[in-house]
C-alpha cells in the first residue's frame, strides 16, 4: 500500500511537473505536497509539485527504481492486450459449436448513407469467460459473476510445447502457489492456434487433478490459450465441474503471445449478457513492477 500510494504521488507530481514546465519554463525549487488532491491541482497553474534542474533528476531516479514512468502508469499505459480477435477467417471454433457470422447490412464503403452491421457467434467465441452455470445447473450466470476474480494479480504460467496434459505433477513443477490468478500460455500460444481458423484438438487443458489444487489454495481464476481448459474428448467435464463447483470463473482463448511468464495486473471482463452460461471478453496484461494487494 506504501510504494502503492507513492507511486500514485510520483504520478501527480509528474504530470504536474510537465505542465509547469510547458507554462512557466521557470527552474524552481522541487517541492511535493503529498496530501493535494490532483483534481485541482491539474486544473489550475498553482502547484503542488515544481519542478528544478534536481527535481526532475530525483523523480527520473525515483522512475528507475519502481521500474516504469509514473507519467506512464498515471496515463493507463503499459497495457498489454492479450484478447484473441473475433476474426470468423482466424478465429478457432470449438467442435460442433455455432458458426461465426459477421456481416454488413450497411456499409459506406459501397455507397450506404451509413456503416451497420450484425454478428451472430456462439457465447464461447474467441476469449470468452466461463460463468458457473455452464457446467452447475444452479451457477451463477455470467452477467452475475463478481467483479473481484476478473480483475487483479495475475501469474502467467509457461507450459512447454511438449505438454499437453497440466495435471498436478506438471502444475507442481512451476511456482504458481500464492497467486490468486493463474493463467496457462502453453502450446497453443506457441503456435498461435488463437490466430488460425483450423481446430486443434491437441490442445494444452488443465487435468482435473491440477484443477482440485488450484480451487483448494483458493486461487479466484483460471486462464487458458486455447477455446476450452478441458481435454478434448475427455469422459466427464469434470475440469470444469469442479472451478465452476467453487465459483470459480475460467478465462479461455486467451492469446498469450505478447506477454512472457510472470505476474500482471489483469483486467477481463465479459460482455454482460443476462441469465446466459458464458461471453466473449476483453482481456489485457500489465507487468507487475511492485508489489500491490491481489
Ligand atoms: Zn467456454
Amino acid at each position: 500500500m506504501i510504494v502503492s500510494a507513492t507511486v500514485h504521488v510520483f504520478s501527480v507530481c509528474w504530470t504536474v511537473m510537465l505542465k509547469n514546465s510547458l507554462m512557466s519554463q521557470k527552474p524552481e525549487s522541487f517541492t511535493c505536497d503529498s496530501t493535494s488532491d490532483p483534481a485541482p491541482v491539474a486544473s489550475t497553474s498553482s502547484s503542488a509539485c515544481v519542478p528544478g534542474v534536481a527535481g526532475l533528476g530525483f523523480t527520473l531516479l525515483l522512475s528507475l527504481v519502481v521500474g516504469c514512468s509514473p507519467r506512464d502508469r498515471a496515463l493507463g499505459q503499459g497495457w498489454i492486450d492479450v484478447t484473441a480477435t473475433l476474426d470468423p477467417a482466424t478465429t478457432p471454433v470449438y467442435q460442433g459449436d455455432a458458426p461465426m457470422k459477421f456481416d454488413f447490412l450497411k456499409d459506406m464503403r459501397k455507397g450506404d448513407k451509413l456503416t451497420l452491421s450484425v454478428y451472430s457467434l456462439g457465447a464461447h467465441s474467441g476469449t470468452h469467460i466461463d460463468a458457473p452455470m455452464h457446467f452447475v445447473a444452479a451457477g451463477a450466470a455470467i452477467d452475475q459473476v463478481a467483479l473481484d476474480p476478473l480483475i487483479g494479480a495475475a501469474r502467467v504460467i509457461d507450459i512447454p510445447d511438449s505438454v499437453q496434459a497440466i495435471d498436478a505433477a506438471e502444475l507442481n513443477r512451476h511456482d504458481w502457489k500464492g497467486a490468486k490468478r493463474v493463467l496457462f500460455r502453453t502450446r497453443s500460444t506457441l503456435r498461435g492456434w488463437m490466430d488460425s481458423s483450423l481446430f486443434h484438438r491437441d490442445f494444452a487443458y488443465v487435468a482435473p487433478d491440477a484443477a482440485q489444487l488450484l480451487a483448494d489454495a483458493g486461487v479466484v481464476l483460471v486462464g487458458v490459450d486455447y477455446i476450452s481448459a478441458e481435454q478434448f474428448g475427455a469422459p466427464a467435464p469434470r475440469t470444469h465441474q469442479i472451478l465452476l463447483g467453487r465459483g470459480i470463473p475460467i478465462v479461455e482463448g486467451l492469446d498469450l503471445r505478447p506477454v512472457q511468464a510472470g505476474d500482471y495486473d489483469l483486467i477481463v471482463l465479459p460482455i454482460k449478457v443476462r441469465g446466459h452460461e458464458g461471453a466473449p471478453a476483453r482481456a489485457i496484461l500489465r507487468k507487475r513492477t511492485h508489489q500491490e494487494p491481489a
